[in-house]
This record gives structure tokens, C-alpha cells and sequence, in this order.
């Protein structure tokens, strides 16, 4: 393997020391690792076909000279997967999530934590210092303890109990900091230089950057296998795809600066031909890079004292990671975007309802701020757009819930009377949801578009739910069922929605059955007017959230 630790400030190029966090020539600490990419390209993509779908399939690229079995999880090779549900409610069929809850510890740390302990290992390291708004600690101490180092984790008083309890579960000694995150840096900085042991440096460690190019790496590859190879790409020289967006929340903002890298060095290669536009998400409490970038600054205002309840995004001091993120934002016409806390809470429970994807907090600031971005109208529908689900919620934080969230079913005393447990158990359940549920009639001709309404309905409430895959059916249907509520679709063929509506309305028994027209049609003045009296609620398809549109269900049953 070719490559060595340049300088970024004089430019100094040294080779790679693991347990060196200066440049010998200089002492700054910042430098990046730099491939000999016409060596690397002789071999690369072609050496990868027979390995593992992991992230040591591009071993060529990452800093580590003999990958060691002895301490991998499993990490890297994520999923890409495609978000059909959430793609139709926001207008973007090409939305695709890498799931980073699947590694080894359940966040995207673990590509970090990796490839760092493998060059520690390498390098003789045996105990070490780290501060960590919780996830970093978990994953380097799952490594750590694999590779026979001891971690000393120095985390806030705000990182939630469980989190703490991980970290101590694998061996780490927990070091709790009562302050900031930035505080309880310093401190760890302090406790390592007086005991001489190596500490970790978040975005200044080489590994660290150079484990996140690997998201950049699958991402490429993933997509063209979803997508198909893009144009000029032969057997001999094959080419892989870059999607237009990709979209991160960010702390320190280690993962957009990697995965810029990573598609930098797939550009010297010529496998790609751009980076992707990046979008690093904050949250509004803590969002000094959002705020500075807004204002045009040069360098971050530090937030002081952060207000946010998402405490593994509570990086108030980015220092020089936004001053280099900054640019790479401007140059890939990228955006920094910050979201709410409820914006992200909200955010939470949309991916979960309509994905199946339970991800934690920090990880759903992502999403709302994707939200915000389509709305905002800065990233298109036709873009092919890639959110990091960074990290996985364990266990969901009560917080999340309001009342009522769980139906009780308590047996112990039909137990005491000793009836047959079986009817029991039934009559029990019975009195767990009313007997009559509000009945809707869900009509589109679109498979897909009725089962995203039906999803929305269940996802959130008791409805009894029918569908009508036509015009003609709809008449039939709403007529024998007489419904409370119709969710009607405008453009199908033979009878469409509007002559269904005149259909209904001419009727004495179905003319005041309620009714939403859901469409994916702009409409005319023209048309606009044919609906007015005739419908309660207007939807367009692509432009509303589960939850908005249960709100006007909801009140339109009521
Ligand atoms: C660390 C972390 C982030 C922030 O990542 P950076 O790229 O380091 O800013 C986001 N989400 C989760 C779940 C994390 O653990
Ligand atoms: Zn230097």
C-alpha cells in the first residue's frame, strides 16, 4: 500500500504513524492521509470483486497495512435501501437511506471505531482517552475491547444512563463530566497529557476521516446496483454512480468531511465523475456551523451552552472541521440546514411509521432536515438523494410518547377465576379497541398510492379501511358501505374522480359522506372550481406528511 500523511499547513509529508497526532515538521495537528492513486488505480475496483461486501473491501484506500481478523465485528456493508413510502409523501422517487444502524454497535462510529483500533493496534497502543457524546465511546470500546485496549470514555452528564451503562458493560472506565461537551474535551486532553496516553482526536485523527470514505465507497457501489451502471461504464473501466445529494446530521461533522474525500478519490480514479451535494444537518439548540455558514462566516461562532435535547449532537466548538466543511459545502452547492428538536422528535416517528426504521434522535435530525430541504424546494424531485440513518434509538426515550401509547391487557385476575385462558385472553383484548372503528374508503387506481394511505391510517389509529382500485368500483363500494370518510384520487381512467364526486353528490345517501381528494395533479382554476363545495379536504400527493394528513382525517370523521 502506497500512501502517506501529508501536512495541511506546510505541506510536509511523513509516513503513517498511528500513535503521532502532530506533523513532525510542524506540530499541526491537522493532516490527511494521501493515497498514490496511479498505483492504487492499476489495481482498484477490479482486486474488490471477490471480497466481502464490508469496509475493508477498499482496503487500498484506508490506512491499515494488515486488516486484523482478530478484532473485526462485521463493519461497514450497510444496506442501501430505497424509501418508497417516504419518497411518495415528499415527491422523491429516488430517496434511498444507508441504514448505519446495522453495524456492529448500531451507529455509523463503528466505521470509525474499525478502522482506529486496527491502526492503534498496529501501532502498539494498549490504553487510550476519548471524549464522546456517547456513541464514539460505545463503538471504539467494542473494538477496544476485542483488541485488547483500555478506553478511558469521557462523556457528559447528559449522555442518556444506557449509553453510559454500554460503554462500562465493555469494559471502558466511564469518566462523567458535569458541563458541555467542549468542557468535557478539554478535560479528557488534560487526563491524557498527564498520563501520557494517546487520545483520541475526533476529526483530527487520520483514521477517523478515512473510515467515513467508505460510506462514499458503498454508496457508489450501491447505487449501481439499484440504479444501473451510468453512462461510460465498460467491463475494463467500470464507472459507479454519485447521487446528487447526500444528507447527514452533524456534531463534530467527521462523516461529510470522509465521505467528500471518499468520492474525491473515486473522481482521481475516474470511476466517478462528481462529489455529491452535501447537506450537514444541525440541530437548532447546537448549530454553530448552520448559524455561521448563514451569516457568511469564515470561521464558526462555538455555541457556548447548547440547548438541545439530542445531546450526541452537542458539538457547541467545530473549530476548523467547519472551516474545511464549509468550503466543501459551497463547492458541491450543498446547504447547512438546522431542524427543532420537535421538528427531529416528529421526524422520528414518520421514519418509523412509514419505513420500519426506528433510528435515534440524532439520527432523525437528518430527516426533518431533508423535510425542510424539499419544501424549501432545494433538493428536486428528480434528484437521487442519500440520508445517513446514523444511528439507531435504543431504547426509545420515554419522552418521545405522550399518554396512552400502549393498550394494557391485564390477566392476572381473570387468571384467579380460572377461566379457560383462551377466552379469557379474547374477552380481555376486546375491551383494548371499540367496537366500531371509523370506516374509510381509500380509491386510487395506483397500487402503490393506496397502500401509502392505508399505511398512513394504521400507522395511527383504528380505521376500518377499504379500497377501490377504480371509478366504477368506488360508486359500487361507497354506496354498499356508506363510509365515514372517502380519501378519493382525481386521475384515473374511464370514470375519474370528478365524475365519482358528481356521482356521490347527486346521491341523497352518500351526498354528505366527507370527502379528501388526494392527487398528484396540480390543478387548473378550472378544475379547482368543479371541486369547490364538493370536497373537504384538498392533498397533493407529494406535498404532505403521515402526520398532517391523520390530522385532517381526523377531523373530518369527527
Ligand atoms: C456522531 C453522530 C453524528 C454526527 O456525526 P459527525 O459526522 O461526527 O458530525 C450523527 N448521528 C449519530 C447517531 C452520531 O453518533
Ligand atoms: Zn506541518
Amino acid at each position: 500500500m502506497s500512501f502517506v500523511i501529508r501536512c495541511l499547513d506546510c505541506g510536509h509529508a511523513a509516513p503513517f504513524m498511528p500513535s503521532s497526532t502532530h506533523c513532525p515538521n510542524c506540530s499541526s495537528q491537522w493532516r490527511e492521509a494521501e493515497y498514490d492513486m496511479a498505483e492504487v488505480g492499476k489495481t482498484f475496483p477490479a482486486q474488490i470483486k471477490n471480497r466481502p461486501f464490508d469496509l475493508w473491501r477498499y482496503q487500498e484506500l484506508l490506512p491499515i497495512h494488515t486488516p486484523n481478523p482478530i478484532i473485526r465485528l462485521g463493519e461497514g456493508g450497510t444496506p442501501l435501501i430505497q424509501a418508497v413510502n417516504l419518497g411518495m409523501m415528499l415527491g422523491l422517487p429516488n430517496l434511498f437511506i444507508k441504514d448505519e444502524r446495522q453495524g456492529p454497535t448500531h451507529s455509523f462510529k463503528d466505521r470509525q471505531a474499525a478502522v482506529t483500533i486496527a491502526a492503534l493496534k498496529e501501532g502498539g497502543i494498549t490504553e487510550m482517552v476519548a471524549a464522546s457524546t456517547g456513541n464514539v465511546a460505545i463503538s471504539l470500546s467494542a473494538y477496544a475491547a476485542r483488541a485488547g485496549i483500555k478506553l478511558w470514555a469521557f462523556v457528559t452528564s447528559l449522555v442518556p444512563g444506557v449509553k453510559m451503562r454500554e460503554i462500562a458493560l465493555y469494559g471502558s472506565q466511564v469518566v462523567k463530566i458535569t458541563g458541555s461537551y467542549d468542557q468535557a474535551k478539554q478535560v479528557a486532553a488534560e487526563f491524557a497529557r498527564q498520563r501520557g496516553l494517546y487520545q483520541d482526536m475526533g476529526a483530527r485523527t487520520i483514521t477517523a476521516v478515512e473510515s467515513m470514505k467508505t460510506l462514499a465507497f458503498e454508496i457508489a457501489e450501491q447505487l449501481t446496483m439499484l440504479q444501473g451502471a451510468p453512462p461510460g461504464s465498460t467491463d475494463d473501466s467500470p464507472k459507479w454512480r454519485t447521487p446528487d445529494w447526500y444528507v447527514q446530521s452533524v456534531s463534530g461533522g467527521m462523516g461529510p468531511l470522509g465521505v467528500y474525500k471518499g468520492f474525491g478519490e473515486l473522481r482521481q480514479l475516474g470511476m466517478v465523475d462528481r462529489i455529491p451535494a452535501l447537506a450537514p444537518i444541525q440541530a437548532e439548540g447546537c448549530a454553530p456551523m448552520v448559524e455561521s455558514w448563514k451569516k457568511g462566516l469564515e470561521k464558526a461562532e462555538p455555541v457556548l451552552s447548547p440547548k438541545t435535547r439530542i445531546e450526541t449532537l452537542a458539538t457547541g466548538d467545530p473549530g476548523r472541521t467547519y472551516v474545511m466543511l464549509r468550503k466543501q459545502v459551497n463547492e458541491t452547492h450543498g446547504v447547512f440546514e438546522s431542524v427543532t428538536d420537535e421538528e427531529s422528535f416528529r421526524a422520528m416517528h414518520v421514519l418509523a411509521k412509514m419505513e420500519g426504521i426506528s433510528a435515534e434522535p440524532a439520527a432523525a435530525v437528518a430527516f426533518a432536515g431533508l423535510f425542510k430541504l424539499v419544501r424549501a424546494g432545494t433538493i428536486k424531485s428528480t434528484d437521487t438523494v442519500v440520508v445517513n440513518c446514523t444511528g439507531h434509538t435504543m431504547p426509545a426515550e420515554q419522552f418521545l410518547f405522550g399518554e396512552g401509547w400502549t393498550r394494557d391487557v391485564d390477566l392476572r385476575e381473570k387468571a384467579a377465576q380460572a377461566v379457560i385462558p383462551q377466552e379469557g385472553l379474547l374477552s380481555a383484548l376486546n375491551n383494548v379497541t371499540p367496537n366500531r372503528f371509523p370506516r374509510v374508503v381509500v380509491v386510487d387506481d395506483t397500487s402503490e398510492a393506496r397502500r401509502l394511505i392505508r399505511r398512513i391510517l394504521q400507522s395511527q389509529g383504528d380505521f376500518e379501511i377499504f379500497e377501490a382500485t377504480s371509478g366504477r368500483e368506488a360508486i359500487e363500494l361507497i354506496t354498499r358501505e356508506l363510509p365515514d370518510l372517502v380519501i378519493l384520487d382525481l386521475m384515473m381512467p374511464e370514470i375519474d374522480g370528478f365524475a365519482v364526486l358528481d356521482v356521490l353528490r347527486s346521491d341523497p345517501k352518500t351526498a354528505n359522506i366527507p370527502v379528501i381528494v388526494a392527487t398528484a395533479k396540480e390543478l387548473t382554476v378550472d378544475e379547482k372550481s368543479r371541486l369547490q363545495g364538493q370536497i373537504q379536504s384538498l392533498m397533493l400527493k407529494g406535498d404532505f406528511l403521515n402526520d398532517e394528513f391523520l390530522e385532517e382525517v381526523r377531523a373530518l370523521i369527527r
